[in-house]
């Protein structure tokens, strides 16, 4: 029972506009059906294998958001299914994606991984790169996958006035693009936020949140 009620805590303290993606990587099955007798139908999951595994075995109006790092060579993996990847992080990605969506005759929404972290740890895109990407013409002849937005992951720090810098700036970009629509771009979803910084990134734009730990409670890594 803990996991709805931690859910409708949550939910309770989100704005109306701020979609809640339930970051399920790690917990078992039961877990996740606990969320979705909640309502819970969008989680996300880090790993390709994994989630593939609990797309096998649960409800098929569940929406998947693989929020980790991909590997080009998995992506085939989750190509039928996967309803939003959050971590796309280089052409090359871009892609593969484009190229086993269409063997899937899909069109796979995706959004792009910025760097905005002051600790270099952390992959995406920087602002330069980003422009230098959405500009290229190969990149307007990927017609099966769809830019939807951004993401991005705030240094691991209590200093709120940096994770709140480092959010701000990504705000600031999204804006600055939010009106490129071409046929593969539309700038729509700001992903950003975690158990512990999802107020600030909603103070700061925020339309989706990634929240694991404060659902499902600590992971245990073996
Ligand atoms: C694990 C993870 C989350 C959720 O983290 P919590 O602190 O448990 O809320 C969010 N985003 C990404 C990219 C993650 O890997």
């Amino acid at each position: 029972m803990q996991i709805q009620e931690n859910l409708k805590d949550i939910k309770s303290t989100l704005p109306e506009q701020v979609t809640l993606v339930a970051v399920s990587k790690t917990k078992p099955i039961a877990d996740l059906q606990e969320a979705y007798d909640a309502g819970q139908r969008i989680f996300g999951e880090n790993k390709i294998q994994e989630m593939t595994e609990k797309w096998e075995v649960l409800p098929k109006n569940i929406e998947w958001h693989m929020i980790g790092h991909v590997q080009t060579n998995k992506v085939k993996y989750m190509a039928p299914y996967v309803s939003l990847i959050h971590g796309v992080d280089s052409f090359k990605l871009l892609k593969e994606i484009n190229k086993q969506a269409k063997k899937n005759d899909r069109v796979i929404s995706c959004l792009l991984q910025i760097h905005i972290a002051e600790e270099d740890t952390k992959f995406g895109f920087s602002e330069e790169e980003l422009m230098e990407t959405l500009a290229l013409e190969e990149f307007s002849l990927l017609s099966h996958v769809k830019v939807v937005g951004l993401m991005a992951m705030a240094t691991f720090t209590e200093n709120e006035e940096q994770i709140e810098r480092e959010f701000s700036s990504l705000k600031k970009l999204f804006d600055k693009l939010k009106n490129t629509t071409t046929l593969n771009i539309e700038m729509k979803v700001l992903s950003m936020g975690m158990s512990g910084d999802y107020k600030v990134a909603i103070k700061n734009g925020s339309t989706m949140v990634r929240i694991g730990s404060s659902i499902f409670g600590a992971r245990n890594y073996h």
